[in-house]
């Protein structure tokens, strides 16, 4: 019955996230989750709000959540935008500042939701490759012709570059909107948000999901010039007036206020990535100098595909990527330090089974 489908519904190739086991004890590494549970005072915050409130419906333009995320970065109200998660404000951002017609350029290996949104809203894009190291090639990014998007870092490479960069490719790009994605900014260097009053095309996009545990909650947000806003604002209003429901609202709001549960989670991640940086060369990997709660590493000699599958055999899932130039990388999230030692107890078994640990690796 595809003839009764829309034009957009026939080409939409949808975005395949990384999957859910219902299976209470895996090890889940393979969507980039925090493995700590939200602040205490998010749990309160949602418990408080699972009342009559539920009645009414949430504000329409979540006034109290955008001024406590203009407060937390020292920017104004109406220089920040809430969505559904930020998969919705990116959705948003190339319905609002991307065009039919126009060529946006995202790199060749980096967040696979980008390319769905294109085809989805009939955006042609030109995959720029990144440098054979997984660096980003700055000037392929100047002067594109309908803006640029791309992670910093970036996904799944874990590569964080540095602000001068960004202001550059910002500044060569004038007239056109430039999004960073910084899903992964707060285990990384400075965020972008700081050049927003200088440049009025640059729209910095973050989300709860990584840094602050709360992917369940689905809230990201945008930070930018007001008239971007305006912009994110009225496409929202043209589709879904209530994107953030209550519960979402009042959590992210706890969220930022628990500065200190922040910091002490986001520190520990820090820790076991570094801890799993050298565990995993030790096993003869080499990974990237991540800058985000994931690692990208490919082993010396054993094939990413078959490493990935013993270990789901194990319970522990880690991503797999079936694409050029990356097929033999794994991207493993940071997990705890107890879901960090399961894993490297059996990847340690399984490469020795297929004779893929040397002697001297062994230490
Ligand atoms: C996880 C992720 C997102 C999506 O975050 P949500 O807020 O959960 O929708 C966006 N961009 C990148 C690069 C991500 O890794």
């Amino acid at each position: 019955m595809v003839k009764l489908w829309s034009s957009m519904a026939k080409r939409a190739m949808p975005y395949i996230p990384g999957e859910q086991l219902n299976r209470a004890d895996t090890v889940k590494l393979n969507t980039n989750e925090n493995p700590y549970p939200p602040s205490p005072s998010v749990v309160e915050a949602i418990r408080g709000e699972t009342g009559d409130a539920l009645r009414l419906y949430p504000s329409l333009t979540a006034d109290r959540l955008r001024s406590t995320i203009a407060d937390y970065y020292g920017v104004k109200d109406d220089e920040v935008f809430v969505g559904n998660g930020s998969d919705e404000v990116i959705a948003f951002s190339f319905m609002a500042f991307f065009e039919p017609g126009r060529t946006i350029r995202i790199p060749d290996i980096t967040y696979s939701f980008y390319p769905v949104y294109a085809k989805l809203f009939n955006i042609p894009y030109e995959a720029v490759p990144l440098n054979e190291d997984f660096t980003l090639p700055i000037e392929s990014f100047y002067q594109s012709e309908g803006g640029v998007i791309f992670p910093n870092p970036n996904a799944p490479t874990s590569l964080y570059i540095d602000l001068k960069y960004i202001e550059h490719i910002v500044e060569e790009n004038r007239g056109r909107v430039v999004v960073i994605d910084e899903a992964y900014i707060d285990f990384a260097g400075a965020s972008a948000v700081g050049l927003i009053r200088k440049y009025n095309n640059l729209l910095v996009v973050q989300t709860m999901s990584k840094s602050r545990s709360l992917a369940g909650m689905r809230v990201g947000f945008a930070i930018g010039h007001p008239s971007l806003m305006e912009a994110l604002t009225r496409v929202k209003d043209s589709f879904n007036s209530y994107p953030i429901d209550r519960l979402a609202m009042v959590a992210a709001e706890a969220s930022f206020k628990d500065q200190v549960y922040f910091e002490k989670t986001r520190r520990a991640i820090l820790v076991t990535r570094e801890q799993a940086k050298k565990r995993l060369t030790e096993l003869g990997f080499d990974v990237l100098p991540s800058q985000t709660n994931f690692l990208f590493a490919t082993h010396l000699t054993a094939d990413a595909e078959e490493l990935s599958v013993r270990l789901k055999n194990d319970g522990i899932l880690v991503r797999h990527f079936n694409s050029p130039r990356i097929e033999r990388y794994l991207r493993i999230t940071v997990g705890t330090n107890d879901q960090m030692a399961i894993l490297y107890e059996r990847l340690q078994l399984h490469l020795k089974n297929i004779g893929a640990l040397s002697v001297q690796k062994l230490l």
